[in-house]
């Protein structure tokens, strides 16, 4: 068996695997593959229902907030959030803590003014800056909550006056929030919430409505909350797998007890990093993703060598994104302590077969 470190699409729990393959052949007893079925069929009706109520469940949604599965990745989500909450001749706030945050800071940028509150840019996003202001004017203030790329994130929710818009794509799901201190949060579920091909959007329902423009259908979250998230086609199979991996969530106790897990296995593998002296991590310790670890050699000629070893040992999907270069181990809520505990075991292997 292989320990998936990969940044996402992403390991999801073998029992989701299984389920979902046997529902690719006979749904439910039904006769026919999930692959096949109409998504207005009472059978489907049921899976968005379930996975609708158990993320309300598992992230404790208020009443007043809408949950909407809809298409077009995160990366959509960039071009939706300005069209349906920054009106006409307002500003909004962003800030810019990385790769993503800066492609949401340039679509937001085509449809009005943006205030970029700070930027860690100065330091390759290694850190998250803290000394900043949110407008009091703005529409809403913008943050990615956990930098996927760079492996820094906030852990606590940054405080402003104005409603709060969050990419929470890399750590929905892996801890608690307190969804009633936000306007609006996104995710694509290609990490800790299913497979590709669907994204969370959470969205408090009194902010919308209010920009003065009109907006093509599709691009309107009025659209999607009055067709129950059918307005066209909804992406069926990944609806129907991240179902069954809220399902699991839920099984295994929920946002609480994954946090726990997911401490101790942040804290296994920093531990690690901070101990060996052949590696170093690059994110600045107190703003350290619990999600995604990156780290490099102290001698850049260690790094494919430490590569070849890791995949020996059947740790795979750890070489970094090319902007950080060396090593990024993503360990989202279905990547075991005992996945973790692999990746230390081979770094002291290294360490020792270097000296
Ligand atoms: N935001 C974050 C934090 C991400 O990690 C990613 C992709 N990994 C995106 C946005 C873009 O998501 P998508 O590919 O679903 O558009």
């Amino acid at each position: 068996m292989k320990h998936n470190f990969g940044a996402g699409p992403c390991i999801l729990p073998q029992e989701v695997f299984q389920e979902a393959s046997q529902a690719v052949l006979n749904f439910n007893d039904t006769g026919l593959s999930i692959l096949e079925i109409s998504h207005r069929s009472k059978e489907f009706e049921a899976v968005i229902a379930e996975a609708e109520r158990l993320v309300r469940e598992l992230l404790s949604v208020p009443t007043g907030y809408s949950v909407l599965f809809l298409q077009g990745g995160a990366s959509t989500q960039f071009a939706m959030v300005p069209l349906n909450l920054l009106p006409e001749g307002r500003k909004c706030a962003y800030l810019d803590t990385g790769t993503w945050a800066s492609k949401a800071i340039k679509e937001a940028r085509k449809v009005g003014e943006v205030t970029v509150v700070a930027s860690s840019a100065d330091a390759n996003y290694t850190y998250i800056p803290k000394a900043y202001e949110v407008p009091a004017d703005a529409a809403y203030f913008h943050f990615t909550s956990n930098n996927t790329i760079f492996g820094t994130e906030m852990l606590e929710t940054p405080k402003a006056d104005v409603p709060l818009v969050s990419d929470m794509s890399s750590d929905i799901l892996s801890r608690k929030v307190n969804v009633a201190d936000y306007g609006l949060i996104y995710a694509g579920a290609q990490k800790n919430m299913g497979p590709a091909g669907v994204t969370l959007v959470i969205v408090k329902d009194e902010l919308l409505g209010k920009v003065g423009r009109t907006l093509p259908s599709i691009f309107d979250y009025q659209t999607h909350i009055g067709s129950g998230s059918m307005y066209n086609t909804p992406p069926v199979f990944s609806i129907y797998v991240s179902m069954l991996n809220l399902r699991w969530l839920k099984n295994k106790g929920g946002v609480k007890v994954i946090e726990q897990e997911n401490i101790i296995k942040a804290r296994t593998l920093y531990d690690e990093i901070d101990r060996n002296p052949l590696f170093r991590g690059t994110a600045v310790v107190e703003d350290r993703s619990r999600m995604n670890v990156t780290f490099i050699t102290e001698d850049k000629a260690h790094e494919a060598a430490f590569l070849e070893l890791a995949k020996e040992r059947n740790l795979v999907g750890l070489k970094g994104h090319r902007s950080v270069g060396g090593f990024r181990a993503s360990i989202y809520n279905a990547l075991s302590i005992a996945g973790v505990n692999a990746l230390v075991d081979a770094m002291q292997e290294f360490e020792e077969k270097t000296k």
